[in-house]
């Protein structure tokens, strides 16, 4: 299987944390967005053991873009995790569910004035300054505060990693950060030192998403150690965070290789430990910032077969009852998934389809060429590794409500999101 927490039961059923999918299809309807609490705790606990043993100052820090609502910073909590927010929206939500702000590192290209007033007004930790403008924007909101406003500044390290286009953010020429090799990062770090606001933490990148090698960290924290190195030489700066960003890859299908992500930690560590000791620096905070990571394999998206189109010569199509407004992933990025029959699960796969979904798109594609058990109409299709990204990403396109998302624990299920209503579609209409 492709993650240990899913299976098949002796009705031939497939299960998902233990659970009959089927019969929690029954229970809440399709679609069905499904969380395995234990995986997402196991999956804090790993990066947070290794990391607190590898490092004398670390905090693995939940990027919570992946998976938005209460319920889930509720759990980062209880784990220990700080998290990165990326919009006030995500702000309020931590707060509404009750997490202190202060581990809260504030990311996002464009911070408008009211986002910086309003995250400084709620006791956000850390801003994750991106450029010039925002650091003036905090200079001039955190006046009359007794405290100055920590932050990190994102920095390009200029690294292309190989992924997909779309989510490869380390190059020079992104959009996000400043670029070392342009000077505009020791320019930025300058100004920072000059602010009287503003208290200079250290330094972030992020060079990827779903990146496999371990190497494209250790080249990351490479590249920002000398930086960090040249600036203690000619500003006398102490470095005391270092953030190397989010991303070690999901395993999706069974032809991508599942990450030890401990082993991995531990070797950032040790070339971290001898880097600072050869540039003469304390070794800083270390941060990370998972996201897929934490959540990916602790979703499965639940559907409820509908039309099978048969094209004689062409292909065939399976029609599920959700799509692209609850997991736009395929469209976006041309993302694998792996699927299954859910209550089918023990018979022969031999029939070829796109899974398609039922928004007027063509595009609107949840996997292409898929083999499965040949479907009949109400049977369950389940999606693998849905946990990030998907919901947070879903839309009401066509006026398609989104599906409630049902967290899983120790045999129990309950609501942590409730389905959307057709009252909800038409509440801010007015
Ligand atoms: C998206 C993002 C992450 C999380 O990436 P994952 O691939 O989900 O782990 C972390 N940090 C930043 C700055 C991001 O933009």
């Amino acid at each position: 299987m492709i993650c240990n927490n899913i299976g098949v039961n002796e009705k031939g059923n497939l299960t998902f944390a233990g659970q009959d999918v089927c019969e929690l299809a029954r229970k809440y309807g399709t679609p069905l967005y499904l969380m395995d609490e234990e995986k997402i705790r196991e999956n804090c606990r790993t990066y947070k053991n290794a990391m607190d043993a590898h490092f004398e100052s670390a905090l693995p820090v939940y990027a919570s873009k992946a998976a938005s609502f209460m319920r889930m910073y509720e759990i980062i909590n209880e784990e220990g995790l700080g998290i990165d927010v990326v919009s006030v929206g995500e702000i309020y939500t931590a707060m509404k569910a009750g997490m202190s702000l202060e581990n809260a590192y504030f990311h996002s290209n464009n911070k408008t004035d009211y986002d910086v007033e309003f995250a400084i007004e709620n006791g956000v930790g850390y801003f994750v300054v991106d450029n010039e403008e925002e650091l003036y924007a905090i200079e001039r909101s955190n006046k009359g505060n007794p405290a100055k406003q920590k932050v990190l500044l994102r920095l390009t390290p200029g690294i292309d990693t190989h992924t997909y286009e779309a989510v490869n953010t380390g190059k020079v020429d992104s959009k996000f950060g400043s670029a070392i090799e342009t000077g505009q990062a020791e320019e930025i770090t300058r100004l920072a030192l000059e602010m009287e606001e503003i208290e200079l933490m250290g330094f972030h990148c992020h060079i990827g998403s779903q990146v496999f090698d371990s190497d494209t960290f250790l080249r990351g924290s490479e590249i920002m150690l000398r930086f960090a190195a040249e600036m203690k030489a000619k500003y006398g700066y102490e470095l005391k965070e270092l953030s190397l960003g989010g991303g070690y890859g999901v395993k999706y299908v069974e032809s991508e290789p599942e990450i030890d992500i401990a082993a991995n930690i531990k070797q950032v560590s040790a070339y971290v430990h001898n880097l600072c000791a050869e540039l003469g620096l304390q070794v800083p905070k270390m941060i990370m910032e998972p996201g897929r990571s934490i959540v990916a394999d602790a979703g499965m998206t639940l559907y409820t077969v509908g039309t099978i189109k048969q094209i004689p010569g062409y292909k065939n199509y399976i029609s599920i009852d959700g799509g692209m407004t609850d997991n736009p992933r395929y469209a976006l990025y041309g993302s694998e998934y792996t699927l299954f029959v859910a209550n089918k699960a023990t018979e022969p796969a031999d029939f070829t389809a796109d899974v398609v979904g039922r928004c007027c798109e063509s595009g609107d594609i949840i996997q292409p060429d898929v083999t499965l058990p040949k479907p009949v109409r109400g049977d369950i299709v389940a999606v693998c590794t849905t946990g990030a990204y998907n919901y947070s990403m879903a839309s009401n396109y066509n006026r398609i409500a989104r599906p409630a998302v049902v967290m899983l624990n120790e045999g129990k299920s309950y609501q942590a999101v409730k389905r959307e209503s057709l009252d909800d579609l038409i509440m801010n209409d007015l």
